[in-house]
């Protein structure tokens, strides 16, 4: 299959590429579509082919569950069920945005999309071009991360053409996603709400609306059966070894620099290390002022596929201090790491 690549404003999207798009899903195609976070391959949620078709282009394993992206609460009718009373505040206060609310499956929605799960995942982006696609479409639309399997998440049309080219029908690009990582997933079908995925509506916001919030720590290995899908340890890793540093930067200093004394390496790291490395004559990627957590958010997927691009034999990273995004991009490289963290002296 050709893939037709479509750049598109990102705050004015062309109508006719819009429609070009939503010809592609009524026809049962897969299309990329920006949206805030990463980029996501969008399917009609209600065409079971079209579903199936997801699963094939990304490798993906049926167990693991998509999230329906709806761009109008009217849509959840045949989605969703018994919404518990929470829904609306959280709808209210965090969509359109990078918010994943796993609400009791509508009987009339295929298991496929939900893994056979008796919950379904459901988000409105803000992002316009998505908006548009899903209003366009007519139906809610199912999209997980546009990248193959286990790869990094695509931050820019550029990435999901590297794993997705020939496999899908179009990619709606739109430049970088302003916020980098996936959504922060909160299940309020139990009691209290448990976060099972961090993003950038941190554990903090959602207790500001829902009182108490439990957050689910995410270490099993792939061998490990799930007790709730989308749990795999390895996850987001690069085909390069990682290593991730804990400590603090004189303890990471002289760490990075034995590493480097032994093999090739590149150290992603903070504005505050770029002299130092530069001085030592270390590779390095950086990902913006180490207290910028929204910014490190925004480089991280970019760098890890950047780095395993050039062949190095290491890619070496500390992790960054501070709450919010900073608590989901120690957990996406926690997984990029196979959970192991060297904690320094
Ligand atoms: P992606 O869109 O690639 O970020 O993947 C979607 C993720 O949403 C899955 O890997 C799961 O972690 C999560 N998810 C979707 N539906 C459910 C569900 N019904 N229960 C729990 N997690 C879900
Ligand atoms: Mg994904």
């Amino acid at each position: 299959m050709k893939t037709v690549l479509r750049s598109i404003s990102a705050s004015h999207p062309d109508q006719a590429d819009i429609a070009a798009a939503a010809a592609h899903i009524a026809a049962g195609d897969l299309v990329a579509m920006p949206t805030e976070t990463v980029y996501g391959l969008a399917a009609d949620a209600h065409n079971p082919a079209a579903v199936a078709r997801i699963f094939a282009a990304k490798g993906r394993p049926t167990t693991d569950p998509l999230i329906v992206h709806i761009a109008d609460v009217g849509q959840l009718a045949d989605v969703a069920t018994d919404f518990p009373p929470a829904f609306a505040l959280l709808a209210e206060t965090f969509w359109p945005g990078p918010l994943t609310i796993l609400l009791p499956r509508h009987p009339a929605l295929s298991t496929q999309i939900t893994a056979g799960f008796d919950t379904v995942a459901v988000r409105m982006p803000a992002h316009p071009v998505a908006l548009a696609l899903i209003r366009a479409s007519r139906t809610p639309l199912v999209a997980p991360s546009a990248n193959l399997f286990s790869h990094p998440s695509p931050t820019t049309g550029m990435h999901v053409m590297h794993d997705l080219d020939g496999r899908i029908a179009m990619v709606l690009d739109a430049g970088p996603c302003r916020i980098g990582v996936e959504s922060t997933i909160v299940d309020i079908t139990q009691s209290p709400a448990r976060i099972l995925r961090q993003g950038d509506v941190s554990a903090e916001q959602l207790s500001t609306v829902l009182g108490e919030v439990h957050i689910v720590t995410r270490t099993l290995a792939a061998s490990q059966a799930a007790p709730a899908p989308g749990m795999l340890l390895k996850h987001y890793a690069p085909r390069t070894p990682l290593m991730l540093l804990r400590g603090d930067s004189a303890a990471v200093r002289r760490t990075v620099l034995d590493a480097h004394a032994q093999k090739r390496i590149i150290w992603l790291c903070y504005a505050e290390d770029e002299a130092f490395a530069g001085m030592q004559g270390i590779d390095t990627m950086c990902l913006g002022a180490a207290t910028d957590g929204a910014q490190i958010a925004r480089s991280l997927f970019a760098a890890l596929r950047a780095a395993d691009a050039e062949g190095y034999a290491l890619i070496v990273i500390a992790e960054p201090q501070g709450e919010g995004v900073a608590a989901a991009v120690r957990d996406r490289l926690y997984r990029a790491a196979e959970g192991v963290v060297h904690t320094l002296a």
